[in-house]
Parts: structure tokens; C-alpha cells; sequence
């Protein structure tokens, strides 16, 4: 072994560096969990990072992992701070890091079996304790995958696989036009994945979201009718559970039947709120979620895991075998191969880390209470917020939240909406410059809103109020144009 390859791999030397990593990340834990005036991200434009970065290297390079790792911990942003309220990812529960700490030392392929035997089964168990809490039946199975936008693509693929009338997968897309139908609040990943099927934009048909921003699901009997007038021929219907802007969910229950009156491909783009199903407390979100075909659900955004871990789940377990693959080929189907443990032959990963241990790290801790607790928390926590804002005079709420999301807006000038507009965007730039919380912006039918998504479980409402009080000592100082 070279010098250097001696150095690397010192098992003395991986024991004190990673001991101090430990003490690092749980100091920076403890100081989570009390009240604090750091800041959440300590902001810094882009030339300002790159030139900071490449000052450390001059001065640093060489030195131990543990220097470089309290530099990032110090100078990224702070998921597990009760001041944390901005994208939808949750902290990772500690015990879910440190599994990943082991995936990443063993680095056990996965896209075979014999390369990762815990991983494989472990995956297996996972996705059936998923699929057993929407509701599916025994037949019942999936895959976990890398994040929600490659699980709603694989569903669509294997939707197309199973309803399109010619074998695309052998002679390629120049028949019809296939489409979808889908809520025009639906995440992006939805529009792209039919893009990247080769659908074109005729092959996304949004249906109109109602003042809540649900799809109108009344309206889609004539959606499809008018799709098939134009020659399209409609073989899916996507729920959003939730939309990702303002955290409503689609009516599941309707869309479900309506799909299954005509014989649609029902696939829930349950990304985010998916995870309600293991509350007890807000199960009923989700209510008809297990009248789908195909589930996609994040671990990451609600469930404490890290990034990204996302379980895609299939109702009729042979489903899944059709996505890379058309019906026809699969003769090996009736000889009994649907190797559920060959993992790749399901998803688009070749290679995959061990994505499994993540989420089982915590079920076999934790048990699922762990999951209804915490998703019960957090959206309890937006419900307190809501009522916040509802007091509180010159705040307005986009929608009343249905789960941790929520969307609001100073509005102190009520006639004036562009100058309101400018005023929201000012405070949540300075907000985040200051680094006192960190929050988001979106845009709703063309009005800026504010928008938090509580997950850290160190949230109280006392931060909720520091957070309005920070915002209109923030909103004081700035000049609004008239
Ligand atoms: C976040 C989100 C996605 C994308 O998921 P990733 O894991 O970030 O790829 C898709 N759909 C919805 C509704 C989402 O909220």
C-alpha cells in the first residue's frame, strides 16, 4: 500500500475522526433544542462562497475531515433549528443519519441481490409497511427509489406500459397521442415526465384547481371528453396529495372512481403528504388513496429520513414489473420469475445506495408510532399558526393549512396588492439575509405569498410569534413605493 493509501484507510485514525464528528453533531443537536439567535443559514451571495471557499482551500487543505465537516455544520443551513421553516425536508432523526453513515461506509450496491442482502430484504419490508398503511392489500408491492419526481416518472412508465395500446417499448412512441389528466397545481415533475415519455405538451391536460387549489374533479368527465374529441387518447390520472405550492390535497376518493369508470391509470403524486396515512390524527387527508395503481411517497419531506428516500408503490404487485418492459414480453411473468429481490430489474437505478436502511433504522427503533407522532406535530403545529394569522391584524392566509404547509401574506395595504407583492418579497429577502429564520416564498394566481413548511420538531408556537413579530419589525423598515 502506498503512503497515502496507508493514511486513507487508518482504522486509528477513522476511530478519532469520526468520535469527534459525533461529539460535533451532537453538540450542534443539543444547541438545537435551545433558544438561540444564531442564524439559521448564515447567508452569503455566490461570489462571496466561492471566494470564501477557495480562501479555505489555500489555508486548509491538508488537514483532518473533522476541521472540514465543523466548517460545513457552522456555514450550511440548520434543518433541525426550530427557526428551520422553509422546504419541505425534514431533519433527519439522528438514528436515520447514522444508518446513512453506514451506507455510505459500506457502499453495498443494491441493484442486484447478492450485493446488498440486508439492504434488498430490508427494502422489501419497508415498502410493504408503506403499503399496508394506505391501505393496500396483501398483494401489494413496490420499490424505494432516489426522490419523488423519478417515482412519479416510473409510475407513469409503467402505466403507459399497461394501458397504451401499442408496444411502445419495442417500436417506440409514433402512434397516438397518449395523455394524462392532471390538477394544474400539480408538481413540475409531472409536466416533464410526460415530456420525457416524448408525449409533447398536448399530452398534459390540467384540469382547473378550485379556491382551495384542489383539483376540480367535477370537471374531469368533460376534460376527458373534450381529450378524446381532439384524438388524444387518455390513459392516467394523476392526484396530487398534496400539491406542493399550498399543501392541498386532491379529492382521491372521486378521482379514483372516475378512473376506474374509465379505465384510467389512477397515480397518487403523494410526495409529500402521503406520509398523513401514518397519522391517526390526519389520516383522513388521504382518504381513497388506496383506490390507486401506483403511490409515490417521500421519506425525506415527512418522515425524519434523509434525502432522498422515496418508496413508489403499486397496488397489484405485477404491475411493477411492467414499467421497463412491455406485457407481452413477459413470458418469464408466467414462469414464476418476478424476482422481487433483484432489485433493478424495477427501477431505474443500476446501482443504488442502500435507501432501506434510512427509513427501517427507524421503524425497527421507533416502531410507525413514530411517524404518527411526528406528522401529527408538525401539522398541528401549522393549525396553531393558521389561528395565529388569523388574529393577528394585517396578516392574510392563502388557504386554512390541511397539513404542515402554509401560505401567507402581509397585507397591511389591503387596496394596493403590487405594493403588498413587493413588500413580502422585501421582508423574506431580508428575513433570510439576516439569517434569523429561514421561510420561502411562492406565487399564487399571481399574488406573492410567504410560505413555511414546519418540520423541525423543536417548533413552538412562541417561534411562530417571534417569527410575525421579526417579519413587522422587518416590514417597518422598508420602503414601499407608491
Ligand atoms: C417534492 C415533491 C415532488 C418532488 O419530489 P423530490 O423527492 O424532490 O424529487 C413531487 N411532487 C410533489 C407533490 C412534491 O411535493
Amino acid at each position: 500500500m502506498g503512503p497515502l493509501l496507508e493514511q486513507v484507510f487508518s482504522a486509528e485514525e477513522f476511530r478519532h475522526q469520526g468520535h469527534q464528528i459525533i461529539d460535533l453533531l451532537a453538540d450542534y443537536l443539543e444547541a438545537a433544542a435551545q433558544p438561540s439567535t444564531d442564524a439559521v443559514m448564515p447567508w452569503m451571495p455566490p461570489g462571496k462562497g466561492e471566494q470564501h471557499w477557495a480562501d479555505d482551500f489555500a489555508d486548509h487543505a491538508g488537514q483532518p475531515i473533522s476541521t472540514l465537516l465543523a466548517k460545513v455544520l457552522e456555514e450550511g443551513i440548520h434543518l433541525h433549528t426550530p427557526r428551520y421553516m422553509g422546504h419541505q425536508i425534514s431533519p433527519p432523526a439522528p438514528a436515520a443519519a447514522l444508518a446513512g453513515l453506514l451506507n455510505d461506509f459500506m457502499n453495498n450496491g443494491m441493484g442486484v441481490y447478492e450485493m446488498g442482502i440486508p439492504g434488498s430484504v430490508l427494502e422489501r419490508q419497508v415498502v410493504k409497511v408503506v403499503a399496508r398503511q394506505m391501505g393496500f392489500g396483501e398483494n401489494a408491492d413496490g420499490v424505494l427509489t432516489s426522490g419523488g419526481s423519478l417515482a412519479n416518472l416510473t409510475a407513469l412508465l409503467t402505466a403507459r406500459s399497461i394501458k397504451a395500446p401499442e408496444n411502445i417499448w419495442q417500436v417506440g412512441t409514433g402512434g397516438e397521442q397518449l395523455a394524462l389528466l392532471v390538477s394544474e397545481e400539480a408538481h413540475y415533475c409531472v409536466d416533464r415526465a410526460v415530456r420525457i415519455m416524448g408525449w409533447g405538451a398536448a399530452g398534459i391536460i390540467k384540469v382547473p384547481a378550485d379556491d382551495q387549489y384542489r383539483m376540480r374533479t367535477e370537471l374531469l368527465p368533460s376534460c376527458l371528453a373534450e381529450a378524446k374529441a381532439a384524438g388524444k387518447r387518455v390513459i392516467a390520472v394523476v392526484g396530487s396529495a398534496c400539491s406542493t405550492a399550498t399543501g392541498s390535497f386532491d379529492d382521491l376518493q372521486a378521482i379514483g372512481q372516475f378512473a376506474q369508470q374509465h379505465n384510467l391509470w389512477f397515480h397518487v403524486d403523494g410526495a409529500h403528504g402521503a406520509a398523513c396515512a401514518f397519522s391517526r390524527k390526519y389520516r383522513k387527508l388521504v382518504a381513497g388513496i388506496e383506490l390507486a395503481d401506483s403511490i409515490a411517497m417521500d421519506f425525506h419531506k415527512m418522515l425524519l429520513t434523509p434525502s432522498v428516500t422515496t418508496a413508489l408503490l403499486y397496488r397489484n404487485s405485477q404491475d411493477s414489473y411492467h414499467t421497463f418492459a412491455q406485457k407481452a414480453q413477459y413470458l418469464w411473468e408466467k414462469e414464476g420469475e418476478q424476482e422481487w429481490h433483484n432489485l433493478a430489474r424495477r427501477t431505474f437505478e443500476c446501482t443504488k445506495t442502500m435507501l432501506s436502511l434510512r427509513a427501517y433504522s427507524l421503524i425497527r427503533t421507533y416502531g410507525i408510532a413514530l411517524f404518527d407522532e411526528y406528522v401529527t406535530q408538525v401539522n398541528d403545529c401549522a393549525q396553531a399558526f393558521a389561528a395565529l394569522l388569523q388574529k393577528r391584524p394585517g396578516w392574510d392566509l392563502a388557504i386554512h393549512p390541511a397539513c404542515n404547509i402554509v401560505c401567507f401574506r402581509y397585507a397591511p395595504q389591503t387596496e394596493d396588492e403590487a405594493t403588498n407583492d413587493f413588500l413580502n418579497q422585501q421582508m423574506r429577502k431580508r428575513l433570510v439575509e439576516e439569517g434569523s429564520f429561514y421561510i420561502v416564498q411562492t406565487v399564487l394566481r399571481e399574488r406573492i405569498y410567504l410560505r413555511v413548511t414546519l418540520s423541525s420538531p423543536y417548533t413552538q408556537e412562541a417561534d411562530l410569534v417571534s417569527l410575525l413579530d421579526r417579519l413587522e419589525v422587518i416590514a417597518k423598515a422598508i420602503p414601499t413605493v407608491v
